[in-house]
């Protein structure tokens, strides 16, 4: 499942690509996609509209619609979580890439953006802006925002008696972190992933924090992971893969210590792999 560096990318990508553009109507193709919305009345709602931005909060990516300048009328809220993509085509896109399409948005410079997805477990919703800052505010913090310290992290997760590494893909404590980047952060600052999220000091909570961060800021710069069914707003694979220490190498040897990663799902039902020599 994407997480936020993905996301981010995904987001980014589409506000240089459909920022500004008009929408003059859409088509569903799989009505189980969409959420709060009936299938009938998504063209109709964001006809007219124009995209102020994209963005991304947690693992979503958030289309900001307004029909005139000053106000965003609604929100176009997309989880796209296993398989879900969205893609913007101009004409030239992979005709593999436009099957399992599941909701088109046409633009009217003759663009389309698409909304594809495998598996249909993602969903695409349409909310008020009243609507979606109730739905945003159960979310947890964001981890690359300035209220994310390491103080504010030990306040979310200080008390609780859960391994960290499950308790940092919590997304109702902490936003956008899940199996890759909770695993990634765990190595990087040393510590072990089944250790209960009460048991780390302050000093530990400094260096997860730090680590968590630039773990995120890395990966939005390399694009984000590539992994499954990922793809950006063009179609391409993330370049982060190839920076990652821990996930995915179980059997290989601690880029820090030399002896050998272990691959676990004991302590969340996930794989996590760590280092049982240096992470402590
Ligand atoms: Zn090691």
């Amino acid at each position: 499942m994407p997480e936020l560096p993905e996301t981010e990318t995904i987001a980014r990508d589409l506000e240089a690509l459909i920022g500004g553009a008009q929408i003059v109507g859409a088509r569903v193709m799989r009505p189980d996609v969409l959420r709060e919305i009936e299938p009938e009345r998504l063209g109709a709602s964001i006809a007219g509209t124009r995209v102020r931005c994209v963005w991304r909060r947690a693992k979503l990516i958030v289309l900001d619609l307004a029909r005139d300048e000053e106000r965003v009328s609604t929100h176009l809220v997309v989880q796209p979580r296993f398989t879900g993509a969205l893609l913007v085509d101009d004409g030239t896109l992979d005709a593999e890439l436009r099957e399992y399409l599941c909701v088109t948005l046409r633009l009217a410079d003759g663009r389309a953006l698409h909304y594809r997805d495998v598996r249909r477990l993602g969903t695409v919703a349409l909310m008020t802006p009243a609507r979606f800052a109730e739905y945003a505010g159960a979310l947890g913090l964001e981890p690359l925002d300035a209220t994310s310290t390491p103080e504010a992290l030990r306040a979310v997760f200080g008390s609780s008696v859960r391994p960290i590494k499950a308790a940092l893909m919590d997304q109702a404590l902490l936003a956008g972190v899940g199996n890759i980047y909770a695993t990634e952060a765990c190595w990087v600052a040393g510590i072990d992933p089944s250790r209960a999220a009460n048991s780390l000091t302050p000093h530990e909570w400094t260096v997860l924090h730090t680590a968590l961060v630039r773990l995120l800021r890395d990966s939005i710069a390399a694009r984000g992971t590539s992994f499954r069914d990922y793809r950006d707003a063009t179609g391409a694979r993330g370049g982060f893969v190839s920076q990652l220490r821990a996930y995915g190498r179980a059997g290989l040897p601690c880029a820090r210590c030399g002896r050998r990663l272990v691959g676990t799902d004991a302590i969340d039902g996930r794989m996590t792999v760590f280092c049982p020599w240096c992470q402590r």
